[in-house]
């Protein structure tokens, strides 16, 4: 068999010269020289140099079921001689694509049955989000257009996911958000909660989206937007009174209430899906990454039954897909992938093992004193640096300081991601506790040379 590509002796510098990375400061990266990362099994992954690392980000909260599994790579392979692609436009399917679309189903709630593929979290964005507008349109209501999000949301990087999206630096860079799309507060206590307590604060921030609709007309609005547990923007986990009181208003709204489930699907909270956690039951819900746990690209949007029945029995056509929608072989390591998350019981092993000794790992670092808060729901998890923790005074540099206790990490083997000063944990859902040991002291060590250092 073909081996793959691995010793190019010059490839730091091809890289330079060719490849632009996405989110990245090219002249910076060109200057401190790409890691280049060659091989990965279990939890861990290696880069050229021979150096091992702990991943406890999952690549990019996506491997949940770890690096490592030859029956997803034997799945694939055999997928690939039988049928390596076909189209799901013009009538037709292919088996690893249907049985996909029913296996999901199964996970989620009562009223979620169907499923429309795509390749990423962010064409995942823009489905719902047209097909959000086309059910208002199809029921006759023209002008239930307009679509609410959150600030420091992330939804993706195309022209509808960026605008969704609440990231104001990625709208500077492109005339964005697009029209008809409006951000409210996220429930980000922290560092926008002030005297509030947790509770009253999460239910001022949910109450912005009742005076959002009211302010633009219920009549206009479309749909609400929002990930269970912000993600990107620093794994922000809701006060507990945040996601009860946004069921409430989008039920007595009448609007489309969509979940981003791209970073909570399969398992990362301990359930299969994120609003399970919370206990609700979204309309359209964008999912990716651990339904394949990256080892294919693949996507899609949940539709729930009050959506697709007005798609399937009032539409007609509806004008989109991807050339890739579905595609056999994603399909069939996505199912691959979900049978290995059932058969080692692996949501059940994040919720009630290693998800709560995460946790209590992470909860045991506010005794640091430049640690301000430890927030964690399953293997999602965020430690909040603090210049002065009883004011909850932040260092006058986040993104410096976040990225600094980072570099500390990788060059001691954990990787970890900071999201300005919040450093993120989101490792594949087979990590141990030995590991988690391991990461959470690493992240320590960081802490304590950050104080050494802060100058
Ligand atoms: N939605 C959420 C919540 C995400 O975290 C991401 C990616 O990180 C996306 C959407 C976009 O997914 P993709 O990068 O697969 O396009």
């Amino acid at each position: 068999m073909n081996k793959p590509v691995t010793a190019v002796s010059n490839l730091g510098a091809i890289d330079a010269a060719h490849h632009l990375h996405p989110f990245s400061d090219m002249k910076k990266l060109n200057a401190s020289g790409t890691k280049i990362i060659t091989r990965a099994e279990g939890v861990h992954i290696w880069d050229s140099t021979g150096k091992q690392y702990l991943d406890a980000f999952a690549g990019l909260w996506c491997v949940n079921v770890g690096y490592g599994r030859k029956s997803i790579a034997d799945v694939v392979h055999a997928q690939m001689l039988e049928l390596p692609y076909y189209n799901t436009f013009f009538g037709t399917t292919t088996p690893p694509t249907t049985l996909l679309a029913q296996k999901i189903a199964e996970k989620t709630g009562p009223k979620i049955n169907r499923v429309f593929f795509s390749n990423s979290g962010s064409e995942a964005s823009d489905t719902w989000f047209r097909m959000a507008r086309v059910y208002w349109k199809a029921l006759g209501h023209e002008t239930k257009t307009q679509v609410i999000a959150r600030k420091n949301a992330y939804h993706g990087s195309t022209v509808a996911g960026a605008s969704l999206g609440g990231m104001k630096w990625m709208h500077e860079q492109g005339n964005l958000p697009i029209e008809g799309i409006h951000h409210i507060s996220q429930p980000y206590w922290y560092a926008e909660g002030g005297d509030l307590t947790p509770e009253d604060f999460g239910l001022k921030v949910a109450r912005e989206l009742e005076e959002k609709i009211i302010e633009l007309g219920e009549e206009n609005v479309a749909a609400f937007v929002a990930e269970p547990i912000q993600g990107a923007g620093g794994v922000i986990v809701p006060p507990s009174t945040y996601w009860p009181e946004i069921k409430r208003i989008c039920a007595k709204y009448q609007i489309l209430l969509v979940a981003d489930e791209v970073i909570s699907g399969f398992g990362r909270l301990g359930s299969w899906f994120g609003h399970q956690h919370y206990d609700f039951e979204p309309d359209l819900a964008p999912i990716a990454k651990g339904l394949s746990s990256g080892y294919l690209p693949i996507g899609g949007v949940l539709v729930s039954d009050r959506v697709a029945e007005v798609m399937v029995n009032e539409l007609g056509d509806f004008y989109h897909g991807y050339t890739y929608s579905g595609h056999p072989v994603a399909a069939a390591a996505a199912l691959e992938n979900i049978r290995i998350i059932e058969e080692e019981g692996l949501v059940e092993r994040v919720r009630d093992d290693t998800g709560p000794y995460l946790a209590a790992a992470l909860a045991s670092l506010t005794d640091h004193e430049l640690v301000g808060e430890a927030v964690c729901v399953g293997l999602m998890g965020a430690v909040q640096i603090a210049a002065d923790k009883a004011t909850r005074r932040r260092f006058k540099k986040p993104d410096d300081t976040g990225t600094a206790v980072r570099n500390q990490c990788v060059n001691a083997g954990v990787v970890l991601r900071a999201t300005g000063d919040r450093m993120l944990f989101s490792p594949p859902l087979i990590i141990e506790r030995s590991q988690i040991d391991q990461a959470v002291d690493t992240l320590r060590n960081g802490l304590d040379w950050l104080k050494d250092n802060r100058g």
